[in-house]
């Protein structure tokens, strides 16, 4: 028999989804790819919204210093080293029981993007990372599946949704990824909780308008908050680029892994090295700037070194990176990811 719908009551008043939303809600699967900041705020707002199923894939484990922005995680979790995805689902099926919740801890590469994407409804971004951004596109635009990008950063942050072949897609607006290096990180820039929730709870809000049906009120375009300045910026893009290689021309270079990062376990010396196609290069003195405030750098021509938490990893002119300290892909591709940018 099915479930009643009265714990949704003050949704089902609200005319956009009303009892025929609720039950379009009920029955569609959500994919969130990282379970962080974004992530965990998106999956509290999406279970407690119920939805039928959601997917949680994240790489990472918890830090203390997650709980300042990653609503739904407490100090018991940090003292267990959890993997996100699995704290995340042992509190959220305390929040919403009926909600099936899957929780998967691996990193999401060209190898399983596609498995996972195929069996959702709606893709929402909870990453940090370009890399995986542009797989998640790639994906989503060869079979079809609209996806919700977020990015936050400092006090600011962007989010933007696709709906495959109607709206532009992410590499519409940015071709290519920012080379490694050159963008500043949450781990260098620093970050405040409010602005996080802030989009991830847009993010969130627009997931259910193409669970229900309502793509005439989805933003098409991209949302530009600064939470510290006040602006809010809304940037029309209705028309797909022209020649987008990924919805226009069907080349889905980051699926088929042509670029984007790729690593490499050293074996016997505990350490991983992560390289990046394409030939990037990387200047020393921007980069050095960053890390500085993180952590101890030295640089000479050939590479720079940084020490950070017990890792070492030295990068070279060309983007890659020896990391030190592990023999975990998944932890060398956060830290490249957190520390490099990519
Ligand atoms: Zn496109």
């Amino acid at each position: 028999m099915e479930k009643p719908l009265d714990r949704y009551s003050r949704q089902l008043l609200f005319p956009g989804i009303g009892e025929d939303g609720q039950k379009k809600i009920r029955q569609s699967r959500v994919l969130l790819v990282g379970c962080g900041a974004l992530g965990s705020n998106i999956a509290n707002n999406l279970v407690r919204a119920g939805v039928g199923k959601i997917t949680l894939v994240d790489r990472d484990f918890l830090e203390i210093n997650n709980l300042q922005r990653q609503m739904l995680f407490d100090e018991d979790d940090v003292a267990a080293s959890l993997p996100k995805a699995v704290a995340a689902a042992n509190k959220l099926r305390k929040i919403n029981s009926e909600v099936e919740i899957v929780s998967i801890v691996t990193d999401v590469n060209p190898s399983n993007i596609e498995a996972l994407v195929r069996d959702a409804d709606v893709v929402l971004d909870g990453t940090d990372n370009f890399e995986t951004r542009y797989l998640i596109n790639d994906a989503c635009i060869e079979l079809g599946k609209p996806w919700v990008y977020g990015g936050v950063l400092a006090s600011y942050g962007t989010t933007m949704t696709i709906i495959p072949h109607e709206t532009p897609c992410l590499r519409c607006i940015f071709e290519e990824a920012p080379p490694p290096g050159t963008t500043p990180t949450c781990d260098t820039a620093g970050i405040i909780g409010s602005i996080v929730s802030v989009i991830a709870n847009l993010q969130g809000t627009e997931a259910l308008k193409i669970m229900v049906g309502a793509t005439d009120r989805i933003n098409r375009g991209m949302i530009w908050i600064d939470v510290w300045d006040n602006s809010v910026e809304k940037i029309q893009g209705s028309k797909l680029a022209p020649e987008c290689p990924a919805c226009v021309k069907g080349n889905y270079e980051f699926l088929e892994s042509k670029e984007g990062t790729h690593t490499t376990t050293l074996c016997g010396r505990s350490a991983v090295q992560v390289s990046v196609r394409g030939n990037p290069s990387v200047s020393f003195p921007t980069l050095a700037g960053r890390l500085e405030s993180v952590g101890q750098v030295q640089y000479n021509e050939y590479m720079l070194r940084f020490l950070v938490n017990g890792y070492e990893m030295v990068i070279f002119p060309d983007g890659r990176a020896l990391i030190k300290g592990t023999t975990d892909e998944s932890v060398a591709r956060t830290l490249y990811a957190r520390y490099v940018g990519a």
